[in-house]
């Protein structure tokens, strides 16, 4: 048996390979139903990113106008390593705050610039009413692997999470890695230096995006072994393009199941199928977490609202 048969037997569909039609429907009904009936208050959350045409700015915002009706807790708007997106990010975040009641959280990475820039930024911020924070330190350029940090910098996101606090008294996320962060020596170093920014005034760990539930509750369970106790929001990545997550889980450390090669395959072109796949495949995740107990979910939207929003709506979130 592959293990995509496997993955299928065990989780999406456990009859639909060998049973009648009324067990197929009442196998599938009864794994829903545990999140279907289960209705508990949850918690929503979506990323976006700034975007750099018109064309994308038109997209963005039809995303917007569709999952802010969800009432997610916060949006957050990313912000490229070294300030590359400085401009727009602002741009996004003020049009938020300027045009809907959404509660922004404005990504902002410190590597690459002086304490001062930064600060100057978080000050400006604050003026026009942004409140949330997802601090990060930004990944080192990929073109220069000997890359020191500066000197005059927030070196780490801990020292990031520490001026903010100096600054104003926002709210802070920051991130999370249950596969681990792929410069750290090992988990447990990782999770140490993760505590260092939790201690520092951060209220909300949001994990990096992960296909399998058990590495999440596992890492959640090393957090609060390690004295964690803030929230840990998994990020959810709706795949409608393997290759291109393929990308991203490598810059990242997230593992990408062989199953999801398989999953996928020959739907290069079928983009209905793929989109209808990337759903069941989210939400089956979604239902393990929640089944688990997870009342918080942080979703990488991409800028666009349909995968999202049918998956909060199966989660109870409409
Ligand atoms: C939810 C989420 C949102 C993100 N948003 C963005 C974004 O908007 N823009 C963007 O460019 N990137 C973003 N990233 C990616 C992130 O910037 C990179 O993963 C980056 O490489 C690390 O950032 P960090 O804040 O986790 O760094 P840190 O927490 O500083 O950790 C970075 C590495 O250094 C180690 N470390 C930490 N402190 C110390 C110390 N004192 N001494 C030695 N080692 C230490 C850690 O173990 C880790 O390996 C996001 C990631 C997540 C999960």
């Amino acid at each position: 048996m592959t293990s995509f048969e496997a993955w299928l037997q065990n989780h999406v569909t456990p009859h639909l390979l060998r049973g009648p039609t009324q067990l197929i429907m009442k196998t599938y009904t009864n794994k829903l139903e545990e999140v279907v009936l289960n209705t508990r208050e949850l918690s929503v959350s979506f990323e976006f990113f700034p975007p750099k045409t018109d064309e994308m700015e038109e997209q963005l915002w039809k995303a917007i106008s569709k999952l802010k009706s969800l009432k997610p807790n916060f949006v957050s708007v990313t912000y490229g390593a070294g300030g590359s997106t400085r401009e727009r990010t602002h741009h996004t975040i003020k049009r938020i705050i300027d045009e809907t009641d959404l509660k922004p959280a404005s990504h902002l990475t410190c590597i690459a610039a002086s304490k001062e820039e930064i600060n100057e930024i978080l000050r400006n911020y604050w003026k026009i009413g942004v409140r949330h924070i997802v601090a990060l330190r930004g990944d080192m350029p990929a073109s220069s692997p000997n890359y020191q940090l500066r000197k005059d910098g927030y070196q780490y996101a801990s020292e990031l999470v520490e001026g903010i606090k100096k600054i104003a008294d926002f709210e802070i996320s920051v991130a999370g890695y249950p596969e681990k962060h792929p410069e750290a020596k090992n988990i447990d170093e990782d999770i140490d230096y993760l505590k260092r920014k939790v201690d520092a005034g951060a209220s909300r760990i949001i994990t990096q995006f992960f296909f399998d539930a058990d590495v999440y509750f596992s890492f959640v369970e090393k957090c609060r072994k390690r004295g964690i106790n803030v929230p840990i929001v998994p990020g959810i990545l709706p795949v409608t393009n393997v290759k291109q997550t393929k990308h991203f889980a490598k810059m990242c450390g997230a593992k990408i199941p062989k199953w999801m090669d398989q999953i996928f395959e020959n739907l290069d072109e079928k983009q209905e199928t793929r989109h209808l796949i990337a759903g069941i495949v989210a939400t089956e995740l979604c239902r393990i977490l929640h089944n688990g107990g997870v009342n918080d979910f942080h979703f990488y939207t991409l800028n666009r609202a349909e995968l999202t929003s049918a998956i909060c709506h199966v989660l109870g979130v409409r």
